[in-house]
């Protein structure tokens, strides 16, 4: 099976997401967001009704966050398992994942060589979304099933800076985590911004939005460590009201031009969210070949991080 041959993830996404708008309404999220759990177990006894998914379900998963598993008699019978000890948000986009693979690749979770019982995933393919090809799928899955864009955007448009007040409104409204609900509005966002996820004054890791990778603002935290300014909020263990509303951070403090720093504490998890918003649309780097991915691009050149 190649990769044209596969369902698109976003398409299937839309497919579902218009069936439960004509059932519960298209102001469904004004009620609550989406039982996805509920929601993998009926949609497969509906769609293979041969092969569904029969559980979801808790499980002590060391190394990984998830799981999609399948029996050993034919035709196959499977389950979702989730590593124990996930916040409802965090649980429900593990699930939403699960959920894309057993809709997009079961075929090829069944078939396929180094699949033994199932598919495990691990925290970087599905909390950072950082895997790629059937990862990458089984998230924009998830994203687009939890968080549909045409309500996203109304409640947060592409111009808008958020604070943490209104992301944290939008983490509640889809029943998600706080860094799902920014990761998913950096994807579409006009404006100049980076999240960074740090833990005792050093970046864990990092993302983006389009328009900050264009003008060369990001920060790389793969293979490298990347120490926070020592100026910043959270190096200095600010996390007041202040700094969680943000502190306008002058030149050369996080890069050579001034930054607005929110950064918001998670005991939980013991890490920092920060969130920099950038002024204008600042300098542009001329991408030499646009089908390649920016980031690699600097990286091609030899440019650093610039602090
Ligand atoms: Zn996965």
């Amino acid at each position: 099976m190649t990769t044209s041959d596969r369902p698109r993830p976003l398409k299937e996404a839309a497919r579902i997401t218009q069936m439960l708008d004509q059932v519960f309404g298209t102001d469904r999220f004004n009620r609550e967001p989406v039982d996805v759990a509920a929601l993998a177990v009926e949609y497969s006894r509906r769609v293979a009704p041969e092969s569904p998914i029969h559980e979801v379900v808790e499980r002590n998963l060391p190394g990984c966050v998830g799981a999609l598993v399948y029996s050993d008699v034919q035709p196959r019978q499977w389950a979702i398992m989730y590593h124990q000890e996930q916040s409802p948000g965090r649980r429900a986009f593990t699930i939403g994942h699960e959920f894309g693979h057993y809709v997009l690749h079961r075929p090829l979770i069944e078939q396929g060589v180094g699949f033994d019982g199932g598919i495990y995933c691990d925290e970087d393919s599905v909390i950072r979304r950082g895997g790629a090809g059937i990862e990458k799928e089984a998230d924009e899955f998830a994203a687009a099933l939890l968080m549909p864009l045409h309500d996203f955007r109304r409640r947060l448009p592409a111009k808008d800076r958020p604070d943490f007040d209104l992301l944290s409104r939008l983490a509640t409204r889809y029943g998600v985590s706080l860094t799902a609900v920014i990761l998913r509005w950096l994807e579409y966002t006009e404006t100049r911004a980076i999240m960074v996820v740090s833990n005792e004054g050093f970046a864990h890791w990092a993302k983006p939005s389009q328009a900050a990778l264009r003008s060369g603002r990001y920060i790389r935290t793969k293979d490298v460590v990347y120490e926070l300014p020592a100026q910043s909020a959270a190096a200095r263990a600010d996390y007041s009201n202040e700094a969680r509303q943000g502190i306008a951070q002058p030149a050369n403090v996080w890069f050579p031009e001034s930054v607005l720093e929110m950064c918001l504490r998670s005991d939980r998890y013991d890490q920092e969210i920060i969130l920099l918003h950038f002024e204008n649309d600042g300098p542009h780097y001329e991408a030499e070949d646009e089908s390649k991915d920016v980031l690699d691009l600097f990286v091609d050149r030899g440019r650093t991080v610039t602090r």
